[in-house]
């Protein structure tokens, strides 16, 4: 038995009984773990407190055999993000966010960078005033860490870089980015064509920090294509249409 400690984000929560609940976490060190938190919906004064959605906290837990629950033993809030329950829409970002990535990830497998990007956009989103561009970016780059987006930069068929001011396809048929020769070639037909100006927007924000957002214009038209392309890569790994819920 490990007792094992390490910052974590809330990306649900579900009762376990009248005292306590299950939580999924993503953490800097070990990932996505569940964890029961027992007394966890306890009131008063001895109570530990409550675990909320997407709250930031550091955690201890005791590491149980893989495919057991963890147990959570402490458990100290660093910060709440106090936006989100003030203004809906806000709200609703983060719920994607966590949800999007609670579903994607897996247990287990430990990314840094993941958790400081999740944690970058919860941040963007409870202070800036661009939603669409951080959850964008958000998408792109989760998609790149989980390994389900091919380079951005060349043909998935032919591997060729793509040629300036080109564009390029997504085909759901040749499962991601092509050039206009290897797309004119398919049988399948299907194609979301990309301009050059959204393909190149589309690799600088599945690299960029979150805080260079807030400098980069994005006209409409290339929001559009950008949140068109990343719907449909993310319905492809799930099997079916994210749009509603998205
Ligand atoms: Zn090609």
């Amino acid at each position: 038995m490990e007792f094992c400690k390490t910052l974590a984000v809330t990306l649900n929560r579900v009762d376990y009984s009248n005292t306590s609940q299950i939580a999924t976490f993503y953490t800097l060190n070990y990932g996505k773990l569940r964890a029961l938190a027992r007394g966890s919906k306890r009131m008063g004064k001895k109570a530990p407190g409550s675990i909320d959605l997407f709250s930031y906290n550091e955690i201890i837990f005791l590491k149980k055999e893989p495919g057991n629950l963890h147990l959570l033993t402490e458990w100290e809030l660093l910060e709440d993000f106090p936006a989100f329950r003030k203004e809906i829409e806000r709200f609703y970002s983060a719920c994607y966010v966590v949800e999007l990535l609670n579903k994607l990830s897996e247990e287990g497998e430990t990314d840094k960078p993941l958790f400081h990007l999740l944690l970058d956009t919860l941040h963007s989103l409870s202070r800036d005033n661009n939603k669409d561009l951080s959850l964008l970016t958000f998408e792109l780059q989760l998609l790149k860490h989980l390994g389900y987006l091919p380079g951005l930069g060349e043909c998935t068929q032919c591997g060729k870089k793509f040629p300036r001011n080109s564009g390029a396809v997504f085909s759901s048929f040749q499962r991601g980015l092509v050039c206009k020769t290897c797309h004119g070639h398919s049988e399948g037909g299907d194609g979301l064509g990309l301009s050059p100006p959204a393909l190149s927007t589309a690799n600088f924000l599945a690299g960029c920090k979150l805080s260079a957002i807030n400098r980069l214009h994005v006209p409409q038209k290339v929001r559009e294509e950008l949140k068109r392309l990343s719907t449909e890569y993310l319905s492809q790994i799930w099997g079916r249409p994210v749009g509603t819920w998205r």
